[in-house]
């Protein structure tokens, strides 16, 4: 899991990367000093290129959000596998007197696609990668118009200038990572679905191109240039939103194929940002059709009695808390969360204060609770109200104190596999149910049998108890998936930004979220060591533990605890944080990425 970078990156590290070494990390501030907190912005991104992209949309006077978009157009070059152009995301902005906007830029499924999109013809869930790589996984890509609506309203430079920099690693070319090298061998078969896909990254023998090789991909070169000149709706509209559709409807063997009228009618939505405290600290995220703020405070809120502070990072009682909360917090994901314009998610309930106290008090420290169950006395919703290892964190502050937490995604590694114009069309819609109707002789979740147990790709699967009604979460025509992104805002006791953070990682980030919130909020970490802190993963019964750490000395005193059902096994995980210290920014890429921090 440990990759690091390798020579032909040193050169932008040393532009500026900052903070990844406990050395030079420092402690948050409660308190910082207004002189401190504007003077200079910085840029966390998985992929030192991009962040050097944002970087640079600051240095010339860029705000936050040049920065973030900058950021997400960059990596879909040199992150092909992660995100981009082709997929969606979700952007969090805050000024700096707190006022907070975010963008759900999600990907939609086609107005045609129905609850049964990802059933065999006998009614069984698809076997998953069989899904993934054909155009019944594809939604209608968001992030450009996403990029639309935040410059409009954040940006402060031209629209063509934040794509300058992509369009430069695009054209003059960008040198494959050993984290790019290792997804293309474990995933060729989507990353070289199409002749495109090949022919850019397979050498003639069939295999990944070695690390360091400078791939150039003028086709998306083109595309860039081309949306710079003429916007979005280059995208959107008219021969190519109507190429785009009949290449997705093309590779779409069963179901609703998209149409251009899809893609003319897709628009990046205002969502109101869900907010919460954790101790002192207020913490806001992103809502519904997003799982990740109401998770993240979930957690948070269920530990809040326990004295993690006392307990600290080598203690499995706080382990075992933390596992427990998770339960907990992911019964109600699984139950509640899906696209708000299709069912109705009661959010407010899901984060009051008052609700998760009491589900806290469900948590023994000195033993596992039998069964986490959903806590809302709710049905899950039905729909009849109204009308119904792929992703990458950014986090971007500008010197006026303006902030962006942006999670972008095309869903799996290399998303679909199916390229558009040089960039690979997301699989978004296997975030969707597979199973449109609960199973109360089985258990239902993120997808079919195959993906049961399969943490590692963040597709988990729990019992819902007894009730068979329809998956809140179910494919719906013109519907979004739901989501476990989680761009989050963290504001210190005086009100003031203190962290800005998020995660890659599909069902995992918003534990990665928290993870990093508490080794800030409760064990008093620099970012970068939170970062560090080794990771638990309980959504359901199972507890997964990253392999090489700490905990995994600690599996005999969880089984004390009643935790009989641990693996250790890879995780994957990628958090990208920045925090404000008593010396400004300090912002850290996940120690078990690529990613860095440069502060400007
Ligand atoms: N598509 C996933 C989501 O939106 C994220 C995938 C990943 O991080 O691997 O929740």
């Amino acid at each position: 899991m440990l990759k690091h970078l390798v020579a032909p990156l040193a050169l932008v590290l040393s532009l500026g990367a900052c903070a990844t070494d406990s050395q030079t990390a420092l402690r948050p501030a409660a308190a910082p000093s207004e002189t401190t907190r504007y003077e200079r912005g910085i840029v966390s991104a998985a992929d030192p290129r991009a962040a050097e992209a944002g970087a640079a949309m600051l240095r010339k006077g860029g705000s936050a959000t040049d920065a973030a978009i900058a950021v997400m157009l960059a990596l879909t070059v040199v992150e092909p596998q992660s995100s981009g152009l082709g997929g969606g995301g979700f952007y969090l902005h805050t000024t700096p007197d707190g006022r907070i906007d975010t963008i759900d830029g999600r990907e939609t499924a086609p107005a045609a696609a129905t609850p049964g999109r990802f059933l065999t013809p006998d009614g069984k869930p698809m076997e998953f990668r069989s899904a993934v790589e054909t155009g019944l996984s594809i939604g209608v890509p968001g992030s450009l118009r996403l990029a639309e609506l935040a410059m409009k309203r954040d940006g402060k430079l031209p629209w063509a200038e934040v794509f300058q920099p992509a369009i430069r690693l695009a054209r003059d070319g960008f040198a494959i990572t050993p984290r790019l090298h290792d997804a293309l061998g474990y995933a060729k078969s989507t990353a070289g679905r199409t002749p495109e896909g090949l022919a850019l990254f397979y050498g003639p023998d069939g295999n990944p191109l070695p690390v360091g090789t400078v791939v150039r991909n003028p086709a998306l070169a083109d595309t860039l240039q081309q949306m710079a000149d003429k916007g979005p709706d280059w995208l959107y509209s008219g021969q190519n939103a109507a190429e785009l559709a009949a290449k997705v409807a093309a590779d779409t063997p069963s179901d609703g194929k998209m149409t251009a009228a899809d893609i003319a009618g897709y628009q990046a939505k205002d969502r109101a940002p869900v907010c919460g405290t954790y101790r002192a600290y207020r913490v806001c995220g992103m809502g519904p059709p997003s799982s990740g703020a109401t998770t993240v405070l979930a957690i948070l809120g269920e530990l809040e009695p326990f004295d993690l502070s006392r307990l600290g990072p080598q203690s499995p009682t706080f382990w075992h808390l933390f596992a427990e909360a998770q339960r907990l917090a992911y019964a109600d994901r699984e139950r509640f969360l899906a696209d708000p314009d299709f069912v109705s998610v009661p959010v407010d309930k899901l984060v009051d204060h008052a609700y998760l106290l009491r589900r806290g008090a469900l948590i023994d420290p000195g033993k596992t609770m039998a069964h986490a169950m959903p806590g809302l006395p709710l049905p899950p919703p039905d729909g009849a109200e109204p009308d119904e290892h792929g992703t990458s964190h950014f986090v971007t502050v500008d010197r006026w104190g303006n902030a962006v937490s942006y999670t972008s995604t095309i869903e799996s590694s290399f998303g679909s596999g199916n390229m558009f114009r040089g960039f690979y069309l997301n699989n978004e819609l296997t975030d969707f149910s597979f199973v449109p109707q609960e199973d109360c002789s089985a258990r239902v979740g993120g997808g079919t049998d195959a993906r049961m147990g399969d943490i590692a790709e963040g597709k988990l699967e729990m019992a819902v108890g007894s009730d068979c009604r329809p998956v809140a979460n179910r494919v719906q025509g013109g519907k979004r998936p739901r989501s476990s992104m989680s761009p989050t805002l963290v504001f210190a006791p005086d009100g003031k930004l203190l962290m800005v953070v998020g995660a890659a990682g599909g069902a995992t980030i918003p534990v990665q979220t928290t993870r990093a919130i508490i080794g800030v909020v409760d064990f008093h970490l620099p970012v970068d060591q939170a970062l560090a802190l080794p990771m638990l993963f309980s959504p359901g019964d199972t507890i997964a533990i990253e392999p090489g750490t700490s905990l995994v000395a600690m599996i005999p005193a969880l089984k004390q605890l009643g935790h009989s059902d641990i693996v250790v096994r890879a995780l994957p995980l990628k958090t990208n944080a920045a925090l404000l210290t008593s010396d400004g920014w300090s912002g850290a890429g996940d120690p078990r990425s690529e990613g860095v921090a440069i502060t400007e």
